[in-house]
């Protein structure tokens, strides 16, 4: 049961270059900052820091004209976020309740009270739902199955061996391309004739010798043993309708990214994938003083420089915000930064206890 409250002006979740950005700039805000994330954890695909964590070198991040390592440039950010105060708790939230404010996490341990809410929990790995790739010891999931190259790629399991890509986009080409590094051969199995991934992406996997190109064809099935791990694939074509076996030592699920908002769904809008919507040219959600920044709000983009770009406007968005109190709601009511509920009417005060009291002169 949760036993301490909290109660911060600004709460960001995700530390992701989306999350580390708006700390910073609230930070720097003097708006003492509260950052959770969920603990590190391979069943639930949680990294602090996001999926930069499981990068090698990032070129394109401005600034680094040599290149740095994603982990490394994680660590800039967050210790540019503790520099100016950012407080960091690293703890599930199990429940967030936003139909007033403040709003009401739920952590493991702890309720969090949030005069503004900016959501940086960014997107994580699809799978494909076949027969072998749940974790071990339900099918090879940590035993030959992976959905994050750059994490596994260069695991002892996986060097010299022949191993199968499944997708077209660029994340396809990009773990494609880093496993040859290790492979003996790396077979990229497309649903389609033609690939997703951008032309330069494209154009480096398919020059790339020790890649080949499976057209046409779906993955059914991921074979193996416990013992041995992964030892093969059942392989569908989808022009014929025929399916074979096919040798292989590993696989690589590199089918897009899902938006981790399961947390949120009922209470903000989403698209029909589960990308917070986001309104016009700013961060802010269907929910004044609930922000979202990052690849949980940005299926197009989805870069590191893109991320911490929109974390520094949900910072601005919240400052903001917090500048303008009290606001007012869709339905005419306002709202005060203690969570006094003004009635439409302008006649009653609500306050946060739930007593009633008049805001008529008297
Ligand atoms: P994506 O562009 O959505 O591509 C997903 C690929 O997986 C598509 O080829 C799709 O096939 C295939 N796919 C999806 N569901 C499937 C299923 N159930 N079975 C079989 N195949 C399936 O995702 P992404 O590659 O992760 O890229 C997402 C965004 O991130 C893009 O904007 C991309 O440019 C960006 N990105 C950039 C970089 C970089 O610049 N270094 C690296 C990675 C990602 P179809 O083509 O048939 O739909």
């Amino acid at each position: 049961m949760p036993t301490e409250e909290l109660r911060r002006q600004v709460v960001i979740i995700g530390s992701g270059p989306a999350g580390l950005t708006a700390a910073i700039y609230t930070a720097r805000a003097n708006l003492n900052p509260l950052l959770i994330d969920a603990p590190a954890d391979t069943d639930r695909q949680t990294t602090p820091g996001g999926q930069l964590m499981i990068t090698t070198d990032v070129e394109n991040y401005p600034g680094f004209a040599k290149g740095i390592e994603g982990p490394e440039l994680m660590m800039e950010f967050r210790k540019q976020a503790e520099r100016f105060g950012t407080e960091f708790l690293e703890e599930w939230i199990n429940k967030v309740e936003l139909q007033s404010r403040p709003f009401t996490l739920h952590t493991e341990n702890r309720i969090v009270k949030a005069d503004t809410l900016i959501i940086a929990s960014g997107a994580s790995a699809k799978w494909l739902g076949v027969p072998g790739e749940a974790k071990t010891p339900r099918g090879f999931g940590g035993n030959g199955v992976s959905a994050c190259a750059t994490c596994d790629g260069p695991l002892p399991a996986f060097r010299n061996k022949r191993l199968v890509v499944v997708g077209g986009g660029d994340t396809a080409m990009e773990e494609a391309t880093f496993l040859t590094r290790y492979a003996s051969r790396v077979f990229v199995a497309h649903r389609r004739d033609k690939l997703r991934a951008s032309k330069i992406m494209q154009d480096k996997a398919l020059r790339n010798q020790k890649i080949e190109f499976l057209w046409n064809t779906e993955l059914a099935e991921i074979l193996g043993t416990h013992e041995q791990g992964v030892t093969g694939v059942r392989l569908r074509d989808l022009v014929t309708g025929s399916e074979k076996n096919f040798d292989c030592e590993g696989v690589f699920i590199a089918i897009g990214h899902k938006p981790n908002t399961e947390l949120f769904k009922g209470q903000i809008d989403m698209d029909a994938v589960g990308y917070l919507k986001t309104n016009g040219h700013s961060t802010a959600t269907n929910i004044p003083g609930v922000f979202a920044c990052g690849d949980v709000q940005d299926s197009v983009y989805r870069q590191a420089v893109t991320a911490a770009g929109t974390g520094c406007m949900s910072a601005i968005d919240a400052e903001r915000f917090l500048d303008h109190l009290p606001v007012e709601m869709p339905s005419g009511e306002e709202v005060t930064i203690e969570g006094e509920h003004i009635t439409a009417d302008r006649k009653l005060i609500i306050e946060p206890s739930g007593e009633v009291i008049s805001n008529e002169p008297v």
